[in-house]
């Protein structure tokens, strides 16, 4: 079994619901890290020349519910493995009639409604206090590319959104979906915050690509099922893996990024 640090890993994807497999990856093997949050394992396969680690969030059965993702352990794990850009992918709810299922957006801007969740590496202590700078919380640059390969593709996709991150696991109440569409939300999901602010703390670039799966409560005509967002999913599971295969070939790993600098200021992030 690889055990991380013998190769290096620059470019990691983390599948959301309906994207559990690596099977887009050539030659793929297991690997585990031990992280002092717990062991993350992981698959690390080859794709355009580069190698690509793979996490399921949800755990490869689906087996982790939102607000128990250990998203510590697995950003530091990638972190370790040398990653510096992460593509994630986040099955969403919409709030904006413009944003229907099967949409793919790049949101770039959320806002945070978790309510249990270790949003930070720094717990004061020997690790001691940052403030990271999220006004821009997901790459620029990984967006941009992520925009021209979903072009050069013909996938459509919206340019930019703002998503809300709820605590879950339950789905949201009408009246919660219409007082989140009045402060700017777009879309609705349980896993994007606090993955994106650890990301930006441990100085990685990050990217989500949101697909959308259903109407939010009281926008869609019937009450929600998980069934309709894996039906969704499944239904797009190729688009979306076309989608991020097309970008992962469009990163040069050898370019600098704002983002590997956002804690400068204390001295960078220390693993
Ligand atoms: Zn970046």
């Amino acid at each position: 079994m690889y055990k991380g640090g013998d190769i290096m890993i620059k470019i990691a994807i983390i599948g959301g619901t309906g994207l559990y497999d690596p099977r887009i990856l050539d030659n793929v093997r297991d690997g585990t890290v031990v992280t002092p949050y717990g062991e993350v394992t992981y698959k690390v396969g080859e794709f355009s020349g580069q190698a690509v680690a793979f996490i399921p969030r949800h755990g490869s059965a689906h087996s982790i519910p939102p607000h128990l993702i250990n998203y510590r352990a697995n950003i530091w794990a990638l972190k370790k493995l040398g990653v510096t850009n992460v593509i994630a992918s986040t099955a969403v709810g919409s709030l904006n009639p413009k944003m229907g299922g099967g949409d793919f957006v790049l949101v770039d801007q959320f806002l945070d409604f978790t309510k249990s969740r270790v949003a930070t590496f720094y717990d004061g202590g020997d690790r001691g206090v940052v403030h990271v700078d999220v006004t821009q919380p997901y790459c620029s640059n990984l967006r941009a590319i992520l925009l021209n390969a979903a072009q050069e593709i013909g996938i459509p996709i919206h340019a930019s959104g703002t998503y809300v991150c709820t605590e879950g696991p339950r789905f949201e109440t009408p009246a919660e979906i219409k007082a989140y569409a009045k402060l700017g939300g777009d879309l609705v999901g349980m896993t994007n915050v606090p993955e994106v602010v650890l990301a930006r703390e441990a100085e990685m670039c990050y990217v989500t690509v949101s697909m959308v799966t259903n109407f939010a409560a009281g926008i869609s005509p019937h009450p929600l099922t998980h069934g309709e967002v894996l039906e969704t999913m499944a239904a797009n599971t190729e688009k979306i893996k076309r989608l991020i295969m097309a970008a992962i070939a469009k990163i040069d790993t050898k370019e600098d990024c704002a983002c590997r600098h956002a804690l400068a200021e204390y001295g960078g992030f220390k693993l």
